[in-house]
């Protein structure tokens, strides 16, 4: 079987993709109403909130584009702190909307610093939210948001965030961090394929989405709400997508978040030991490493094109090159979801193989 270690998608338990066969249901009846209840119910306990929550089906970026024209309006400002190519995908979202943009943007490989944070909203009074990544995925990046949070609701923000590939690996308690709109994906971290956008609305969201001017239709909390009280959708939904929710949202239960939080920790420090006992070098700064995404620089030689193409013909490990400037430069290790130590270690050993072909000279 193939190796997928890319983040997202990322390979299924086997009790997943049964539930991924099961026969369609009607998606305005009783059983599925009972279904999408209990998933978003486990949602909650899983994003640490009370506040809703919503599926919405499309990828991740539609959440984010629901995360935007739900809670601003044109011309408001939005203070975009980017540390990669993901951070940079919601700023675009916002300006397309026609918000005005403040970018705050940190050299990739490096975390957002809220001391930064703080004296941008000093100088920007007016501005309206706060766009932040949580994991950054192209570079494999977690910023330390529960200190961007303080500054952002010092200044009684609202704070959005794209927690796509973090969320369900890495902890981030939504209410206690006070994000205002949290957003993931299934074919994440969540043993899911992809299909759906997961999202949570915090009070203060709210009484930003009864004001928001900016154009939805497809996308409108208010709609996702007004069915979700029935126990349904607006629109047709990926249903066989919420299956298989359903199933792997009960595996993560029973080995309960605190268990999860802690294999990732354990499966991030693997691949970093790993690569570095290759002698390789890590791309992202060594204080704010990602638990779900291992970014490493192509040094001494190494073509990450033609490591790929080995590692997938010869080896069926499938990993991950870098994004837009980083293409050539990185490549990348996804290790969230059904992961274990084992699977770290058959990349390894790939790698090590596969590396001297690939025209890295190695110094140890
Ligand atoms: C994967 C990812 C996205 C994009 O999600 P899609 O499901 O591909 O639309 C956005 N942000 C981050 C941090 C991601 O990891």
């Amino acid at each position: 079987m193939e190796n997928l270690r890319i983040p997202g998608p990322t390979p299924l338990p086997d009790e997943v993709l049964r539930a991924m066969s099961k026969q369609m249901i009607n998606h305005r009846g009783v059983e599925f109403g009972q279904i999408l209840n209990e998933v978003t119910a486990k949602l909650k306990q899983l994003f640490q909130t009370k506040g809703d929550i919503f599926l919405l089906t499309g990828s991740g970026t539609g959440g984010l584009e629901a995360a935007i024209v739900n809670t601003l309006s044109p011309g408001d400002k939005v203070l975009s702190v980017s540390v990669g190519a993901f951070g940079e995908r919601f700023a675009a979202i916002a300006q397309q909307f026609g918000a005005e943009v403040i970018p705050l943007a940190f050299e990739w490989g490096k975390a957002a610093d809220a001391d930064t944070v703080r004296r941008a909203l000093h100088t920007e009074p007016e501005v309206k939210a706060v766009l932040v990544t949580h994991n950054e995925t192209s570079t494999g990046v977690t910023n330390d948001l529960a200190s961007i949070s303080l500054v952002v609701k010092e200044f009684d923000k609202l704070l959005l965030v794209d927690a796509i590939s973090g969320l369900g690996s890495i902890n981030l308690p939504v209410d206690e961090w006070h994000c205002d709109v949290t957003v993931t994906g299934s074919q994440k971290g969540w043993m899911a394929p992809p299909g759906l956008a997961m999202v949570s609305i915090s009070e203060e969201a709210w009484r930003a989405q009864a004001k928001a001017k900016m154009p939805r239709f497809y996308w409108d909390f208010a709609k996702a709400k007004s069915y979700s009280e029935r126990g349904q959708t607006p629109w047709t939904p990926a249903i066989t997508t919420v299956f298989a929710l359903s199933v792997s949202l009960e595996m993560m239960l029973a080995e309960g978040l605190p268990n999860i939080i802690a294999r990732h920790v354990r499966l991030g420090k693997a691949a970093r030991d790993g690569v570095e006992s290759l002698g390789l070098s890590l791309f992202a700064e060594e204080s704010h490493p990602s638990n779900t995404v291992t970014a490493v620089a192509a040094s001494d030689g190494l073509d990450t094109r033609k490591m790929l193409k080995i590692l997938r013909e010869e080896h069926e490990v499938v990993l991950a090159g870098g994004q837009q400037s980083l293409d050539g430069k990185i490549f990348r290790i996804g290790h969230l979801g059904w992961v274990s130590e084992d699977d770290i270690k058959t990349v390894i050993s790939a790698l090590k193989v596969v590396l001297p072909q690939a025209g890295f000279r190695s110094a140890s």
